[in-house]
């Protein structure tokens, strides 16, 4: 499996439609609870620009409430075992971000608590992409770290299944 870059340039984070699609559409299903799940897809390289394509998400038992949402430790192995399922334990996209959703306002942002989780341990792994939905409006918002370790707002692109330039190929 390889990694391709489309033409358009200036964005480090792409997300496959499918996924928007879905992901807010689980949001919007848990809600008024806050979602919660995991991205997965490929972190690339190319021409010295590291990118992040997000190509599929996965979700397991969360602890949920209008304002907080947390894996159960049962949460966190479903995950993976419904990713072993779908794709089988060799052929696995690797996991490269969180999402969650704040069911309530308006455009919706990182919460003091969403930082002091999403700074440490797994979370913090480079190139990790945080995306915060607000199911009622629609707000997908992306989140990666800066230089300085800081989490912020990133332009993203949804792309469709097909490759931009032809010749990516379909994964499936
Ligand atoms: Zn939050």
């Amino acid at each position: 499996m390889s990694c391709h870059a489309s033409r358009v340039t200036g964005h480090a984070v792409y997300i496959l439609a499918r996924v928007v699609k879905e992901v807010l559409a689980f949001c919007q299903r848990q809600a008024p609870n806050e979602a919660l799940g995991v991205l997965v897809g490929r972190r690339c390289q190319h021409q010295g620009r590291r990118y992040v394509r997000v190509t599929d998400w996965a979700t397991g038992s969360v602890d949920a409430s209008p304002v907080h949402a947390e894996f159960t430790p049962q949460g966190v192995v479903e995950c993976h075992v419904e990713l072993d399922e779908r794709y089988g334990p060799d052929r696995r996209p690797q996991i490269v971000g969180i999402f969650h959703s704040h069911p309530f306002g308006g455009e919706p942002s990182l919460s003091e608590r969403d930082l002091a989780t999403f700074g440490g341990f797994p979370y913090d792994a480079e190139g990790n992409v945080f995306v915060l939905v607000n199911p009622s409006t629609g707000h997908f918002l992306v989140f990666q770290r800066d230089g300085s370790g800081v989490l912020v707002e990133q332009e993203w692109v949804e792309y469709g299944p097909e490759a931009p330039e032809g010749g990516a190929g379909s994964e499936r």
